[in-house]
């Protein structure tokens, strides 16, 4: 008998915990995905079991409960945790003594008492809260709302039929339904008489339907203006080391700036899914009217008389011209919708809440891009929302009354100035790396557009003869800048001799980007690798400098890679880097040793270092003629040579 029971007893738990953590997800997306993956791969039980036993096997009290209780505490519903489950009867023989201990001992540590807090089971003889004012539903985003247009062909078509669509409303409002805001029922009962009279009520209720969606309009900006601050006074909040953590204070503005190069995107961004949502709420809400045209406009300027003119009327300016903004967020682009119209937004400030938008609390940017996914690679989350600002300023401008100073006035424009200027700022620190770069190639090339055609075959002879079987392989650009180099060689006299080595080790790079490290992070994603972090052990051996970006992630394509990074890559421990080296007949090892060969007279070149003609030569040599293998440093790119 026992022995028939337990596995369906153990079948019980998985359900309570399968539905517990449905519960938790309905308040949070994060801390949730090892848990859900435990219980599908070994079970609830298991999983719990899993979680129990990590704390005493560590066996010491400071050891870190399981991501899930944190979960459950930081949403306030220890009761849906493992170790409160796990300690309600009905599970007995399930838990190990020593894991129903574990169980307490959490709980207690986490001040969290079974007996008292459990939540009371809602018991089915209570009724429902007592709706005083039927109301109609609340706008949902996942609605498609154009569905309306033929109903009202229909209604239209028919004597009488807006009156008749008009009683359906009434009937579901007053049967305790929430009917849709139908926009010509809304116009009907405004416009018909015995309409108006019969059903004061539904009148009634489209009033406070306006009200709501306004208000929640109006969190929603509150919200918004809160994430449009992207300046580094807001966002920096974000970067992990203070002044006094690192040794050198001139260390610190680079490390800084770096930082933020990483934080304000996805800030960015979070404003952007906001706006997006907002956008799409403030599209809903017009659909519930007749009237056409751009509708906030339209209202804001007087012309649509009636309380949702009077509100959006009396809101502040620079709230409006956040409601504008985010309007304009959906002209460039369509944007993916969110589940069920609702949208889940990590903050780290203390938001007020408001229908539609689920705040999960987190500081953690990795999970703020877990929740909001990352940005579609064509986009640029700043600029985009800095084109939406200035369209809205130009919307704007022209219809507020008595508003000639608007644009040259203190409030928006001070806060266009801002905007320019971190997108100006934003912009530069994005460049920088590749501005040395750049200008390298762009004086290279300049060399190569002004040499003389007999030059240019001599060059190309010499450089067929030195690199046999390979200069003709090489990618065009860097083809180019072997030319340069080569040009450079054959120029007696020439001032700056270090460019030989500056067109070698950055034609060197250009081909390592383009011909090995799509190949390899196509592979990488294939495999399933998020991403590769700097390990912890190259940052105490001094290897590499700690960053808060990785040194790549899914969806990062090779041309941003700098030498350096790409050298960090080579080397890194995850199994699959090595791997794909092996897969697709490249040497590893040659590779590294040649990049390691290129990167220090390429570094001390673009940091300013001069060479004699006699060590650029040298190098040259050395590079040309690596290994004696034919095509020295550039042969480890072809595979049979
Ligand atoms: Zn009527």
């Amino acid at each position: 008998m026992t022995n028939a029971q337990e596995p369906s007893l153990e079948a019980k738990f998985h359900n309570r915990l399968l539905a517990a953590v449905s519960e938790v997800g309905l308040r949070t997306r994060l801390g949730l995905a090892a848990i859900r993956e435990d219980i599908q791969n070994v079970g609830g039980l298991q999983s719990a079991k899993l979680r129990l036993k990590t704390r005493i096997r560590v066996g010491c009290i400071s050891a870190r409960p399981s991501k899930y209780f944190l979960t459950t505490r930081r949403i306030g519903r220890m009761d849906l945790s493992v170790e409160a489950i796990a300690l309600e009867p009905g599970w007995l023989g399930l838990f190990t003594p020593g894991e129903i201990d574990q169980a307490m001992a959490t709980l207690s540590e986490y001040g969290f008492s079974p007996a008292l807090e459990a939540p009371t089971e809602p018991s089915a003889g209570v009724p429902a809260p007592f709706e005083r004012e039927p109301s109609l539903a609340p706008i949902r985003l996942s609605e498609p709302r154009r569905a309306f247009t033929l109903e009202s062909i229909w209604a239209r078509a028919r004597p009488h039929g807006e009156c008749e669509l008009t009683a359906e409303s009434v009937i579901a409002l007053r049967n305790g339904g929430h009917p849709p805001a139908h926009p010509l029922v809304r116009k009907h009962i405004g416009e018909c008489l015995k309409c108006g009279n019969l059903y004061p009520d539904l009148a009634a209720a489209f009033e406070r339907f306006d009200e709501m969606a306004l208000q929640t309009w109006s969190g929603m900006l509150a919200i918004f203006r809160t994430a449009m601050n992207l300046e580094d006074e807001h966002i920096k909040r974000f970067v992990l080391l203070a002044p006094d953590d690192l040794g050198q204070p001139e260390e610190y503005q680079p490390y800084f700036d770096h930082e933020l190069e990483f934080i304000r995107p996805i800030c960015a961004w979070r404003a952007v899914r906001l706006g997006c949502h907002i956008a799409k709420f403030m599209s809903a809400f017009t659909w519930t009217f007749m009237e056409t045209g751009d509708l906030w406009l339209r209202w804001r300027r007087g012309e649509l008389r009636g309380p949702v003119s009077d509100i959006v009327r009396a809101t502040g300016r620079e709230e409006f011209l956040l409601a504008l903004t985010a309007e304009n967020l959906l002209l460039p682009r369509s944007w993916p919708t969110e589940d069920e119209g609702v949208l889940w937004m990590p903050a780290d400030e203390d938001f007020a809440p408001v229908p539609g938008v689920v705040i999960d609390p987190s500081d953690d940017l990795d999970e703020w891009e877990e929740l909001l996914g990352k940005p579609p690679e064509d986009l640029h989350p700043y600029g985009i929302l800095y084109l939406a600002y200035c369209a809205a300023i130009a919307q704007l401008g022209e219809p507020e009354p008595g508003s000639k100073d608007l644009v040259q006035g203190a409030g928006p424009s001070e806060q266009m100035d801002r905007m320019e200027g971190i997108l100006r700022d934003m912009q530069r620190s994005q460049a920088e790396d590749r501005e040395r770069q750049d200008a390298i190639i762009g004086q290279l090339e300049r060399v190569v557009l002004n040499m003389k055609s007999t030059d240019r075959a001599a060059c190309e002879e010499s450089l067929l003869a030195e690199l046999p079987g390979v200069y003709g392989k090489l990618a065009p650009g860097a083809r180019n800048l072997c030319l340069a180099s080569e040009q450079v060689y054959r120029t007696p006299g020439y001032a700056a001799p270090g460019d030989i080595v500056r067109g070698l080790a950055t034609a060197f790079e250009l081909q390592l980007r383009h011909t090995v490290m799509p190949g390899l992070f196509d592979y990488l994603e294939y495999r399933g690798v998020k991403n590769l972090k700097i390990p912890e052990e190259w940052i105490r051996s001094h290897r590499a400098q700690d960053r808060s970006q990785p040194l790549w992630r899914r969806g990062e394509k090779a041309d941003k890679c700098e030498l350096g990074t790409m050298d960090l890559i080579l080397g890194h421990p995850e199994p699959f880097v090595a791997e794909f080296f092996v897969r697709h007949g490249f040497s590893l090892a040659d590779i590294q040793e040649a990049t390691d060969l290129v990167r220090k007279p390429r570094n001390a070149v673009s940091h300013g270092s001069c060479f004699d003609i006699g060590t650029a030569e040298a190098i040259r040599a050395d590079w040309f003629h690596w290994k004696n293998r034919p095509g020295g440093i550039f042969s480890v790119f072809f595979r049979n040579e």
